[in-house]
């Protein structure tokens, strides 16, 4: 067998232009390397050490005077050749470098090497060794230094004595005299534990070189990749200072969550083999599945089953078939939906057999578990978004439970949809992909009604609750009241009711966001884009209106062009505003509040639902992030504050977002909602996203809802791919977004019209961290052809051009 001479790599770096295959000579002293393994390799002009992975041996290489790999970093390769093939995947898909998606494969502890520090011995007499070196300068200096620290880092001792410290501290060890301080002390799992992860502002910060100092910065850079960790973590991997940590979180760049440990729930706990009578209907969805299953091919299924209707039960057991064929399963959950009580279940059924992996797990922790997997000791992974990449064997089916979530899409680089990722890993595998959810997105919908997915359905609740009373509560008419559009009287009297009979409310607004739409509060006309159908966004900068999709911008209106009065107003309502309402409406009622701002650590929801359910308050109000916290045997009303601003929110997911709230909200089986009702509070009593969902029917949503994507050139009859542009000045990102626009159009002018341009428009945040964003969307069949245009414009784009501005495209936009 020749022995290849030639590697060729992928270097550490998120810059998409040198994002390229290199070619480096082999040393003959490093000929064991194998494909998958980490090297170092001097690169550029400067022959900067940069780490990099192996992709191929090419027979020889087109280029001359290879440069030579420095180093092997791994005696095994740390990704398989399956591992390797779906990273490729990734990056083309996800237009991401190569190596961010290796990154976001693996454990962080892979990449980040400790910083090795060295503590005296315990046993050595310090005045004694001051004798016995009394004569060599360097080593009393040594002697003294550690003497009274806890422990010291190479860098300080070479600092204090130079060059020669190297020598004399492997004296000193060898003489046991210095002991090397290896590893973390991992403490015993506390009941709560804190984990510092990087903020939104920390994130921004970092991706601009907006953070000042090389410690700061490679605290963030070691977050990023790591997701969360303990401070003992962040210490022993950075080997930065406990002050600048601490001065990060004041300074709001790094975020503490204090969570209760729900990892691997006590074995003492876990019922014995609990034993599955699965109904008549979920037999059925079981033997369906079953035989997909059991054809051992590349498959995609749709489980359309209303919250409560025994999805899960159906999940275990086709896991239980899975394994029985000897074959292995994943499931994703969203994030909010990973409770004890849900691992609980799982470990139960799995004997232990059960790895779980998401980001509030600490790097060690997260290390554990992934090594559990590699090593072949787990038959089910169980974890949110990034467990997709779980580097399980023989992989024969892969769930996604609410796989209409946003939460599967990846907002920073490698932005990646683990749908996406999922349905690759499935075909690679013949396995199976089962996607479930009570509201389907209308892209798997439609999947699955053009016959490309298998459909199954769940249509009844276990036990056979009843829904909630759905009262529609038109809010134009609270306005002309003269009461302010947050709480209208139909909401009034319940929750009047509800407070005298000590019972609780659940109020829900959208997101938080300054961005208002325009409502005639006569006839509840909202003005539309005239050429994407979303609403426009009024700004009141310069007083216009605005569509965030393609630009298109008008003058902010007086008169409504339907009923011809002047009764405009711009709408949109923040938890806090309806707190204060409410604060003013029943002094004596207590209130909880549960948003972004109030959960500032990335669990501390558990904690305020507990709260709420401990009675300590009678009202929560909050984001969507409470529309899953309904099982709560006291709440009676629930309601849409203001559903228009989901429906009106200017995305072109914003109807199928706001459907899939409503009925979240609304068609809670919770145990103790049986006489709940329900009010959705909207200007637009008549729009058809309210009208299916007071009737909590789909499929009547659905099918008005693809009729109108068809007609817009909307997904799934296209795909939209959207390119970001950032820069500091706003006129330079504005510039920089249309030339992208300009240079797209030329590549797109010999495709007979297959693709068109939307924007340049201001991003939905169009100003974040004082950075000033810009969007321009491609839109076009899904395919090859679609991302190669994008790949070309990425490739392309230098600072030299567009001067100090930025960019990334995202498929999940
Ligand atoms: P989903 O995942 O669709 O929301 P779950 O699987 O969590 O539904 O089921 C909802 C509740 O109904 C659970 O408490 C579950 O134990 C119970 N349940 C559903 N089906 C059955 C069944 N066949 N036998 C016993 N309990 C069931
Ligand atoms: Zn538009």
């Amino acid at each position: 067998l020749a022995q290849a001479l030639v590697a060729r790599v992928a270097i550490d770096t998120t810059v998409l232009t040198i994002d390229k295959a290199y070619d480096y000579l082999i040393p003959d002293t490093l000929s064991y390397v194998k494909i998958g393994c980490r090297v170092l390799v001097p690169f550029g002009r400067s022959n900067k050490t940069t780490e990099a992975i192996i992709i191929a041996f090419p027979e020889h290489s087109v280029y001359e005077k290879l440069k030579t790999i420095s180093a092997v970093l791994d005696s095994e390769p740390v990704l398989n050749e399956e591992c390797m093939k779906l990273a490729f995947h990734v990056r083309d898909r996800s237009f991401s470098t190569f190596y961010s998606v290796v990154k976001a494969m693996i454990p962080a502890n892979y990449w980040f090497k400790p910083i090795i520090s060295y503590q005296k011995a315990p046993d050595i007499n310090i005045e004694e060794l001051l004798i016995q070196f009394s004569d060599c300068k360097d080593a009393l200096l040594l002697i003294q230094y550690v003497s009274d620290k806890e422990e010291v880092s190479k860098d300080s001792i070479l600092d204090l004595i130079g060059e020669q410290g190297e020598s004399l501290i492997n004296e000193f060890i060898n003489s046991g005299i210095l002991i090397i301080k290896q590893k973390v002390q991992q403490q015993v799992r506390e009941k709560r534990q804190k984990l510092y992860f990087l903020s939104q502002e920390g994130l921004t910060a970092y991706s601009t070189s907006n953070l000042q100092g090389s410690a700061r910065n490679k605290i963030a850079e070691f977050l990023l990749s790591a997701g969360q960790a303990t401070q003992k973590e962040i210490i022993y991997y950075t080997g930065v200072s406990s002050n600048t940590l601490t001065l990060m979180v004041k300074k709001g760049l790094v975020s503490i969550d204090e969570i209760e440990i729900l990892r691997t729930p006590m074995p003492s706990e876990l019922e014995d083999n609990p034993v599955i009578e699965l109904n008549q209907n979920q037999f059925e969805v079981y033997v369906g599945l079953s035989d997909l299953l059991d054809a051992q091919e590349a498959n995609c299924a749709l489980l359309h089953g209303v919250t409560g209707s025994g999805k899960t039960l159906v999940y275990i057991e086709l896991l239980k078939r899975i394994i029985s064929m000897g074959k292995k399963g994943i499931v994703l959950v969203p994030e909010i939906s990973l409770t004890p009580q849900l691992l609980k279940r799982f470990y139960s059924h799995f004997s232990g057999r059960v790895a779980v992996l998401h980001s509030a797990l600490s790097v060690g922790e997260r290390y554990d578990e992934w090594r559990r997997i590699r090593q072949g000791n787990v038959d089910v992974v169980i974890g949110t978004r990034s467990a997709i990449f779980a580097p399980l064997d023989k992989l024969g089916l892969v769930i996604i439970d609410e796989e209409h979530e946003h939460t599967y899409r990846s907002e920073s680089m490698p932005r990646y949809h683990a749908l996406d990722v999922a349905k690759y890993r499935c075909l690679q595998n013949k396995a199976l992909l089962l996607l479930g959810s009570a509201t389907p997105s209308i892209e798997s919908m439609y999947k699955a009604k053009s016959g490309i997915y298998s459909l199954f359905s769940l249509n009844t609740r276990f036990g056979g609750a009843l829904l909630p009373d759905i009262i529609i509560s038109d809010s134009k008419k609270n306005y002309k009241n003269g009461s302010p559009n947050v709480i209208g009287p139909e909401l009034y009297e319940l929750l009047s009711e509800a407070f005298s009979k000590q019972e609780q409310a659940i109020l829900l607004v959208n997101r938080r966001g300054s961005n208002r739409h325009i409502v005639c509060m006569e006839c509840g006309y909202v003005p539309m884009c005239i050429n994407c159908s979303v609403p426009l966004k009024y700004h009141s900068a310069n007083n216009r209106l605005i569509c965030h999709q393609c630009g298109y911008s008008q003058s902010n209106i007086d008169t409504c062009p339907e009923c011809k009065k002047h009764n405009l107003e711009s709408v949109g309502i923040g938890t806090q505003l309806v707190e204060a309402e409410v604060h003013k409406l029943f002094p004596e009622i207590k209130i909880i509040r549960m948003d972004s701002d109030t959960t500032s650590g990335k669990n501390s929801h558990e904690i305020i639902l507990k709260d709420f359910e401990s009675g300590k308050a009678q009202v929560l109000v909050g984001t969507q992030m409470i529309a899953k916290g309904l099982d709560f045997e006291n709440v009676t009303v629930a309601a849409v504050i203001d559903a228009d601003a989901s429906i009106y929110s200017g995305d072109w997911r914003g109807s199928e977002q706001a459907f899939s709230m409503i009925l979240q909200l609304t068609g809670r089986s919770g145990r103790g909602f049986k006489n709940g009702k329900a009010v959705i509070q909207t200007a637009t009593p008549s729009n058809y996203v309210i009208k299916a969902a007071a009737e909590q029917n789909y499929m009547k949503f659905f099918n008005d809802e693809i009729s109108l994507r068809r007609e817009l050139k909307q997904p799934p009859f296209t795909k939209l791919i959207t390119f970001i542009v950032s820069a500091t000045i706003d006129k330079e990102a504005y510039t920089a977004s249309h030339r992208v626009r300009s240079t797209l159009k030329n590549c797109i002018q010999n495709k007979n019209n297959k693709y068109d341009i939307l924007g340049p428009a201001p991003a939905a945040i169009h100003k974040l961290n004082n950075i000033y964003r810009y969007c321009i969307t491609l839109r076009g069949p899904d395919c090859r052809e679609l991302r190669d245009i994008v790949w070309e414009i990425l490739m392309t784009y230098h600072r030299k051009i567009y001067g100090n501005t930025s960019i990334f495209a995202d498929a999940n936009m």
